[in-house]
């Protein structure tokens, strides 16, 4: 199935962008907006219907709600109930009723939103008056016009894109994730969507506290901008040595975006025009104005007014690099702006590689590119082609020998960074590595070494055997017993419980993946799902109560501070310092914790959605 990302009721677009953006950060996730329901109230009552809402907690008791679909995407849909509270409820706590309706209303939708295509042909007709010329934001991409498309209609410039630019990428990176640039299909339902009447907002977010996930601007090749600091709301990508030359490299899903605003655009577009949009419509400039100048009088979000009256951002060489946040309404949801495209991933995404340096890319054709690289001085490479039918084959080349693997065709819907479970990844193999069947394992010494969880046991995975091993010798008598990893708590590399840290579940039957035995706690909005966001949050909570001099890293005597940080995360924290301490260096720093958060997460979070559902919390237990 697609994924079906459709504002349902594109006149309503306008009023949830109105609804106070804090409405989704509440703990009771609904909320009344002071201002916006009396502009709705005719609209609501003519489609508003009953709709019964299932708990997904035990607790049976369906709730009743009488209010009018918003949006709908595959798992998560938005009401507005007839007082202009706006609710965000799981498709799972719908009834096959309400979930029938949906589907009609996405299907009447996916119709609607094609019409924007008719408009332009129909340029004549009288209905469609001022959607016929192009709207000015329209120029600022036509330098770009071969390798993007765009059209719009009277609210809203949709761009498609491959987020694929037509410079070189790559190359300058020195703190790298082994992720490699593949397009995109930033189409149809899922293309850019850029209001063209931004509305300034009362309370402009900034970029500092909100918005680590996902774009906040696009840039004019159609390329997405993130957020400069990453998403562990903490690091600076391009001081940390993430970016390319052009200030961009590439997400989980091997989706390339930049980090800060590409200024060297300019050379294409011409000094003093935009080289990007941000997500609230306002456009963003390069380190000058039009005049030629360097603005003076920019404001905390890095922009002002221009000559006429308009306002807009900067880039500027220091953070925050382009908009710090939205001049203009945006709706923050799971700590992105929303709606935005989706990128997906062909493959489980990697962890960083230590040592490594991006010096090279090369595009050999249309559809192939090869990644040239340092590891300490060693020279390797990632080729990889994506085939007309989707498949995508890497080849890696290293000082160990080739290796060569094969991913299906993404499937839209299922989300990104997923190894395709029907056709299996097929091996060829060169040199002197091992055929990589079967990764599934049962062995708990394998399983425990394996922390991302890829089946392979890598090189900075293995110089950890020491501590594993000590870690399965429960009656510290420097050996370790058939018995003592038999009966080992391991089971696995799944975080758990741990020493000591006793989860509330029975001694008996298997130890249950952490976040599930932990999932009321973690869930701070109580909507039944944990979003990457809340366990990564719990994780920098934990350590802060036991970081007590600041310094950013944890060493023992900290950890071993009675109360320190008492939460369920803070005891494992404690409970597991040996194995989040991935780099040995005896001290737990709060990369390491987000890391471990962030390896936690991902492996319930089946569909890379960056949201753990009940249904992917339930498929995490184990029998
Ligand atoms: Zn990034
Ligand atoms: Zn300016």
């Amino acid at each position: 199935m697609r994924i079906v990302r459709v504002v349902v009721a594109i006149t309503a677009f306008g009023l949830v962008i109105n609804v106070s953006t804090d409405t989704f950060g509440h703990d009771t996730h609904s909320h009344n907006p002071r201002r916006s329901a009396d502009k709705y109230q005719a609209d609501a009552t003519s489609r508003s219907r009953m709709w019964t809402i299932k708990s997904l907690t035990g607790d049976h008791t369906p709730t009743m709600v009488k209010g009018t679909l918003l949006t709908a995407d595959h798992d998560q849909v938005r009401l507005q109930t007839l007082d202009g509270r706006v609710i965000s409820t799981s498709i799972k706590t719908l009834t096959a009723e309400d979930l029938k309706f949906v589907h009609q209303r996405q299907e009447r939708m996916l119709e609607l939103n094609t019409q924007p295509f008719v408009r332009l042909t129909a340029f004549q007709s009288k209905d469609n008056q001022g959607v016929a010329n192009p709207p000015a934001l329209a120029n600022f991409f036509k330098p770009f016009a071969k390798t993007i498309r765009f059209h719009w209609d009277r609210d809203f410039l949709f761009v498609e894109s491959t987020g694929m630019p037509d410079h070189p990428m790559m190359t300058g990176i020195t703190a790298w994730q082994q992720q490699v640039p593949i397009p995109q299909a930033y189409t149809g339902n899922n293309a850019w969507k850029i209001p063209l009447h931004p509305v300034p907002a009362q309370n402009p977010m900034s970029t500092k506290e909100h918005f680590f996930r996902g774009a906040i601007a696009l840039a004019v090749n159609g390329v997405p901008i993130f957020n400069p600091i990453k998403n562990n709301g903490k690091t600076d990508t391009l001081l940390a040595g993430e970016l390319d030359r052009w200030g961009g490299h590439c997400g989980r899903a091997d989706d390339y975006h930049y980090h800060i605003a590409p200024v060297h655009l300019e050379k294409i577009v011409g000094a003093g025009n935009p080289v990007a949009v941000a997500l609230d419509g306002y456009a963003i400039y390069g380190y000058n104005d039009p005049n030629g100048k360097p603005p003076t009088d920019l404001d905390w979000l890095n922009g002002h007014k221009g000559p006429d009256g308009t306002y807009h951002y900067h880039a500027t060489k220091t953070f925050p690099y382009l908009n710090g946040g939205f001049y203009g309404e945006v709706i923050e949801l799971n700590g992105q702006v929303d709606p935005q495209p989706r990128a997906q991933g062909v493959r489980p995404h990697l962890p960083g590689l230590k040592g490594a340096t991006i010096v090279g890319f090369e595009k050999q054709s249309a559809n192939s590119y090869c990644v040239k690289y340092e590891v300490f001085g060693q020279p390797r490479s990632v080729q990889y082609s994506i085939g007309d039918n989707g498949v995508v084959t890497f080849t890696f080349v290293s000082e160990q020998g080739t290796t060569t693997e094969t991913y299906s065709a993404r499937r839209r819907g299922e989300g990104g960074g997923r190894r395709d479970t029907e056709a299996a990844p097929t091996q060829k193999q060169r040199g002197n590595k091992k055929q990589e069947e079967g990764w599934v394992t049962n062995d708990p010494i394998h399983m425990a070494l394996d922390v991302n969880s890829d089946g392979k046991i890598d090189g900075s995975e293995l110089r950890r055997i020491g501590v594993v091993l000590r870690e399965f010798d429960s009656d510290r008598d420097g050996l370790v017993a058939v018995d003592e990893i038999r009966k080992s708590e391991h089971g696995g590399n799944e975080p758990q419980g741990g020493r000591g840290v006793r989860g509330p579940q029975s001694d008996n039957g298997p130890r249950q993946p952490w976040i599930l035995v932990h999932a009321t706690e973690i869930d701070l909005d109580k909507n039944g799902m944990i979003s990457r966001n809340e366990i990564v949050g719990e994780a920098v909570h934990a350590f802060k109560g036991y970081d007590t001099n600041n310094d950013g890293q944890l060493n023992r005597s900290e950890l071993d501070v009675r109360g320190g940080s008492r939460s369920a995360m803070g005891g494992f924290i404690k409970g597991h310092a040996k194995e989040i301490d991935r780099d040995l260096d005896g001290v737990v720093s709060r990369d390491e914790v987000v890391n471990n958060a962030e390896r936690m997460f991902s492996k319930l979070d089946a569909n890379s959605d960056d949201l753990i559902t009940a249904e992917e919390l339930e498929s995490g237990r184990r029998n």
